[in-house]
């Protein structure tokens, strides 16, 4: 498992929002969080990253280390990463500059991480290559702007954003861009999406699927997803799906949930 969510319980104002939540996640899937509105998707997701709430109990697990206590930073730098429903406009902050310094302080983390681990002996001589092989390279402004390019390209996405501060009078599906950019230049291991199919036409849709399909080839990445659309959600071809109702476990299944939710809703399952 890559997450563990263990006995969540979330209060905000002395309302209980998240109720004893247990979900696990298993690296390389996609699972999917379905629930109606107001049910605590998004505080689910949002308390993964690190938002932390003033009554908080239960443990968060992230490949097997409690994350629950660490910051926003450091459980980035663990390579989890969040993709706002509504994502900010920073004026001022360019695009370019915003990538190479989350992929700089990254950077820095792992080489850390890597250094203390060969120190410790506590890699296992089989596994050194795989470290290596997800220890990325330091890169100056000019080769990182090349490789950004060139992966951009690859993925078949405009490579126009370079120029401009950060989702800064970006139109909807160009935020929705930004963020698939952000995904594949710091290749997270594990990506939690919250309602990304808001928003999104036709061709972004499909754009946004085959974007997600070759992350999960070629970088065996993880995702999370929170979507309201359950023809969008099979698109998703997910492993499991988790239903949330009222802040608590409500049901788990695989794809015959989506077609069963889809025909009955939420109310009469
Ligand atoms: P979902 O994403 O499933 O629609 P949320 O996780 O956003 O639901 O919200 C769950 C519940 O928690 C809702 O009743 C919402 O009003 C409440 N809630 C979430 N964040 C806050 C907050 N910052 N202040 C007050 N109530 C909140
Ligand atoms: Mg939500």
């Amino acid at each position: 498992m890559i997450l563990q969510i263990k006995n969540l319980s979330i209060y905000i104002d002395d309302r209980i929002v998240l109720d004893s939540i247990n979900l696990d996640v298993k690296k390389g899937s996609t699972t999917l969080l379905l629930g109606k509105n107001g049910a605590g998707k998004s505080t689910i997701l949002k308390s993964v990253i690190g938002f932390r709430f003033s009554k908080f109990f239960g443990d968060i697990f992230f490949e097997n280390e409690k994350i629950s206590d660490l910051k926003i930073n450091e459980i980035a730098n663990r390579g989890v990463f969040l993709q706002f429903q509504n994502p900010p406009e920073i004026e001022g902050v360019g695009f370019l500059k915003f990538l190479k310094t989350a992929y700089d302080e990254n950077f820095e983390f792992e080489k850390k991480r890597f250094e203390i681990l060969v120190k410790n002996k506590k890699i296992l001589t089989n596994r050194l290559d795989e470290e290596k092989t997800r220890f990325k390279k330091f890169l100056n402004i000019t080769e990182f702007k090349k490789f950004c390019i060139e992966e951009i390209k690859r993925f078949d996405l405009p490579i126009d954003f370079f120029g401009r501060s950060l989702n800064e009078g970006f139109s909807g599906g160009e935020k929705k861009v930004s963020e698939l950019i952000q995904m594949i230049i710091l290749r997270p291991k594990f990506v939690m999406m919250d309602e990304p199919d808001s928003g999104l036409d036709v061709d972004m849709r499909k754009k946004f699927l085959s974007v997600l399909r070759k992350m999960k080839k070629e970088f065996d990445t993880t995702f999370l997803i929170v979507s309201h659309y359950m023809d969008f959600s099979l698109q998703l071809l997910p492993d499991k799906v988790f239903v949330i109702e009222n802040g608590k476990n409500f049901l788990e299944g695989e794809k015959d949930l989506i077609k069963k939710i889809s025909s009955v809703g939420f109310e009469n399952l």
